[in-house]
């Protein structure tokens, strides 16, 4: 019986052999050919002036909030469902992550409870493109300019959305990637900021490189971190980028054929997607109906047994014990969400066998859930 992992990156000649021109050269540390390249094709495809790489996504969020001059006292709002990084970098800064629920449509953060959440110590909404889908960036862009406060976006699951046409990448005043082993475009480890402001740029690589003085080597005009990617990495992610829209139509075409499936169940529902949204394909989300008579476990066990890896949905970051152990509903959208959502193996060497002989399983595991539930 074939397995399937929820993951697995797409590595192709191409990525070995710029892997390999950049370790023949020598260049393996954080100087290097690919470095530049990356940065100028990553910038471009974003639409924006500018783009920072950085040794992964979680010091990409770090590095963005600490330009930013984020510190003890002040408050960044976040979504309460997201990947524990969101609110960790936050936490970095000494500054507290003030969290809110999210829409029950599009899963991420919702602009009218930002707008509630907002005191006089907020410096920041960090907004997150959770499952893919573009977070609401023109109601939040109000917020923002009515209290004077940075909009930040984690697209570390979203690269390839985008919103009224406008990339992802471009749609906040700093953006964050990440390209670790299971995300749309892989170098192992390794992230991104997208921003068009110079100012934050330039503080960006100033804190990138231990807040060593461009102009003058071995003098720190202040404390800065070691978040440099490696040319080797870099090598890889431009073979990633040379690859991307291939590698990304045929995760959509994994994606569609998920969502048309749960679209279909009276079991499952798809993700929904706002009318102004293209919604990046990362890994396929689906939910378990309130009314299926089962729970979420059930199911996802059987696929296990099946052969057929999943992702429980996020744990909403409230609930945790390192962010104060509240109940899950305290939430109640996040709570529901996180309950009943579960993630599909979705790579880009899967081919349409494999597609359907994965959803052939799920259908056999809700089935089977069914019959079980019926006999009780
Ligand atoms: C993957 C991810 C990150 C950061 O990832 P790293 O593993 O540090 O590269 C941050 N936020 C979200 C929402 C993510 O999914």
């Amino acid at each position: 019986m074939t397995k399937y992992p929820v993951a697995r990156p797409s590595l192709a000649d191409l990525e070995e052999k710029y892997a390999s021109d950049a370790i023949r050269s020598g260049w393996i540390s954080s100087t290097g050919p690919y470095l530049e390249r990356f940065e100028t094709e990553f910038a471009v495809r974003a639409g924006t002036t500018a783009a920072v790489a950085t040794n992964n996504g979680t010091t990409a969020l770090h590095l963005v909030l600490a330009a930013a001059g984020i510190g003890p006292g002040d408050e960044v709002i976040v979504p309460a469902l997201t990947y524990v990084a969101t609110a960790n970098a936050v936490t970095y800064c000494g500054a507290r992550p003030v969290f809110v629920d999210v829409d029950p449509q599009s899963w991420c953060i919702d602009p009218e409870q930002v707008a509630a959440a907002v005191t006089p110590r907020t410096r920041a909404v960090l907004a997150v493109d959770l499952y893919g889908h573009p977070a609401d960036y023109a109601r939040l862009r109000e917020i923002c300019t009515a209290h004077g406060l940075r909009l930040v976006a984690d697209a570390a699951e979203s690269l390839s959305g985008s919103l009224r046409g406008k990339p992802v990448g471009a749609l906040a005043d700093a953006t964050t990637f990440s390209f670790f082993g299971n995300k749309i475009l892989t170098c192992g480890e390794g992230g991104c900021v997208t921003t068009s402001d110079p100012d934050l740029a330039a503080r960006m690589r100033l804190l990138r490189n231990q807040g060593m003085d461009p102009d003058r080597r071995y003098f720190f005009p202040v404390v800065g971190y070691n978040y440099r990617l490696t040319n080797v990495a870099a090598a890889i992610l431009c073979a990633q980028l040379e690859r991307c829209d291939v590698m990304v139509a045929r995760r959509r075409a994994i994606v569609d054929a998920y969502d048309r499936y749960s679209a279909a169940s009276p079991l499952l529902s798809a993700p929904v997607t706002a009318p102004d949204v293209t919604r990046a394909p990362w890994m396929a989300s689906l939910v378990l109906n309130r009314d299926a008579g089962f729970d979420r476990e059930r199911l996802t066990g059987r696929l296990s047994d099946a052969g057929v890896d999943t992702r429980p949905f996020f744990h909403p970051l409230p609930a945790l014990p390192a962010y104060g152990s509240l109940p899950v509903d305290a939430y109640p959208v996040s709570g529901d969400l996180s309950r009943r959502g579960f993630n599909m193996p979705t790579f880009v060497d899967m081919s349409q066998d494999d597609v359907e002989a994965i959803l052939q399983r799920l259908d056999d595991a809700l089935r089977g859930c069914r019959a079980e539930t019926a006999l009780r």
